[in-house]
């Protein structure tokens, strides 16, 4: 199977705006944001979608959820909010098939979402 566009971005071949890196994640500029902050969070560990989790151990899991976290209060969000998604397959609107979590911020976000 190919490569995709994330894959690319962890290895360097196609620059993104990063705005966060440690041993597990990278965070970078989402390329047609959607809120005045939308930030793309992935795991450095290949997963296709959140459905994989399920096979991660623990530790794995809960560093990429830690880190989502920690992106967004290093961001300054923490105090005025923000969402995190997470599209999963077709009826999910997933479009990249690399485990991805959205921060989105900077204006006030409706429910129920499109
Ligand atoms: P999905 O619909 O799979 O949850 O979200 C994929 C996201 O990736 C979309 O919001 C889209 O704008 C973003 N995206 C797609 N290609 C690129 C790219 O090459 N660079 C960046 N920074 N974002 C991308």
């Amino acid at each position: 199977m190919s490569r995709t566009i994330f894959e690319k971005i962890i290895d360097g071949e196609i620059n993104a705006e990063i705005v966060f890196e440690n041993s597990y994640v990278i965070a970078f500029k989402d390329i047609n944001p959607q809120a005045p902050v939308h930030i793309l969070v992935i795991p450095r560990k290949k997963a296709s979608r959140m459905s994989d989790l399920k096979e991660w151990n623990a530790d794995d899991a809960g560093n990429f959820f830690k880190a989502v976290s920690l992106v967004a209060s290093e961001l300054g969000l923490d105090q005025d909010g923000y969402r995190v998604v997470i599209n999963n397959g077709t009826n999910g609107g997933q479009e990249v098939e690399y485990l991805h979590a959205h921060i989105l911020a900077g204006r006030q976000m409706k429910w129920p979402p499109g």
